[in-house]
């Protein structure tokens, strides 16, 4: 069987009506207020699938579910006996957006890597990935920025491309590839002009962005310490800690864990989805709270996703859904904190620069006219201003480094030595 297909979409009731036989079927449905959310599905005829819409709640909920029972517990003649619940429903998830499956490999090295989740990770191998990449991104996706979308080439078990009337359908994964082969009479292999039409689209979609975001320039700010703290201050008082920014975040896993009685002899332990934006988050036992000001709390949940994770993972753990964007009513999301951390750092750094040259215009080093040329310069090869002299051949590092010693009042070692 060819990896690449094509699906009529007059086909695509009847092929997940097959998949939902013998799978849990979750997907984009929109429900009867408008809103579109990824639900389990039984019957297709009940439900009116929406592959338009980005659903408002990630697809994580059923990979890490808002309250789980990790196990149970019973008492017995003095003893205590356990049994364990291990999560083993086969599960197909479609419509995924490219984001959210990033999102999905994100977790995957959350829950892996040092230590092995049982739960995240059984859930996580019964469930195949069906992603349906977006033609038109939404007013504040950004996942071209994020490097999370909006096509991906692998990481799918399948993906569905829209081309009109049909579906391309690209196998990635042999999970994918065994679910066309059980149903494979709806398939046909694709065509070169189905795959230049993808082509197509892709280019489309990439160009139709409408927010650019520098997560990279971000994380390295934070990662160098250039950011701003007052900026905390400041979103602290727009911010209400209400939680809403994590809990639609794919990408945050955060959780509590506690012991629910059952009855007088049995209980279970569960475990249930928290957030880093609620005060109680990081309150210890005995009372003290480490982060006990919103600001601090702020700050960390940007910490966490711009400079954690990237120096972590090698990447930052926003993939640019653009949900925390339209759920917060303060406008402390991933999109504004960026460009307010990037334009900040480009403040600082041009005042360090002014302040630089006027040390230098005091000290006779250079001339008004000189700075000015080496300022206008500087706007164009982003260089810092003492390098921009040095290149120049203006000044030596020894001068700038004497000027600015003098300018503190503390003699330099040359000055000492004299
Ligand atoms: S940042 Fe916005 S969404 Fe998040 S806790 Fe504060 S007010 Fe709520
Ligand atoms: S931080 Fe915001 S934009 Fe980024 S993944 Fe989370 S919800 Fe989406």
């Amino acid at each position: 069987m060819p990896d690449e297909l094509i699906l009529n979409k007059e086909h695509l009731t009847s092929f997940l009506r097959k998949i939902a036989r013998e799978h849990r079927l979750i997907a984009p449905v929109k429900n009867r207020y408008g809103d579109t959310l990824f639900e389990e599905v039984s019957c297709l005829d009940d439900i009116s699938l929406d592959l338009e819409s980005r659903p408002a709640m990630p697809p994580t909920h059923f990979l890490l579910p808002q309250d789980e029972t990790l196990f149970r517990y019973k008492r017995e003649d003095g003893q205590y006996y356990f049994s364990e619940v291990l999560p083993e429903v086969s599960t197909v998830l479609f419509g995924l957006r490219s984001c959210d499956l990033w999102a999905i490999f994100l977790l995957d090295m959350v829950f892996e890597q040092d230590f092995k989740d049982p739960f995240y990770l059984n859930r996580r191998s019964n469930t195949i990935l069906i992603n349906n990449p977006c033609l038109e991104p939404m007013k504040n996706c950004f996942c071209k920025s994020a490097g999370s979308g909006p096509f991906l080439t692998e990481g799918y078990d399948l993906q569905f491309t829209d081309l009109g009337d049909r579906f391309l359908v690209e196998i990635g994964r042999p999970k994918g590839k065994a679910l066309v082969e059980k149903w494979d009479y709806f398939f046909v292999p694709a065509t070169n002009k189905d795959k230049n039409k993808q082509y197509e689209a892709i280019l489309e979609a990439e160009s139709r962005f409408q927010q650019v975001v520098d997560l990279n320039t971000a994380s390295l700010r934070f990662i160098n310490n250039e950011v701003d703290e007052t900026l905390w201050e400041e979103l602290a008082t727009r911010c209400q800690g209400c939680g809403a920014c994590t809990y639609v975040c794919p990408t945050c896993h955060c959780f509590n864990i506690a012991d629910r009685p059952i009855s007088e002899t049995e209980g279970e332990r569960i475990r249930t989805k928290d957030s880093c934006a609620l005060p109680g988050f990081t309150r210890l036992a005995g009372g003290h709270n480490p982060r006990q000001k919103r600001s601090q709390r702020i700050r960390r949940r940007f910490y966490h996703k711009l400079a954690f994770a990237k120096e972590k993972y090698h990447r930052s753990s926003c993939v640019g859904c653009g949900r925390c964007v339209e759920v917060c009513f303060g406008h402390v999301d991933m999109i504004r904190v960026v460009e307010t951390i990037c334009e900040k750092a480009e403040k600082r750094s041009s005042a360090a620069s002014l302040q630089l040259g006027e040390i230098l215009v005091n000290t006779g080093l250079i001339s008004s006219e000189e700075l000015k040329t080496a300022l206008e310069k500087q706007a164009t090869t982003g260089k810092p201003l003492g390098t921009q002299f040095i290149d120049d051949g203006l000044l030596t590092r020894d001068e700038i480094g004497r000027a600015l010693w003098h300018q503190m009042n503390i003699p330099s070692t040359a000055e000492t030595a004299d």
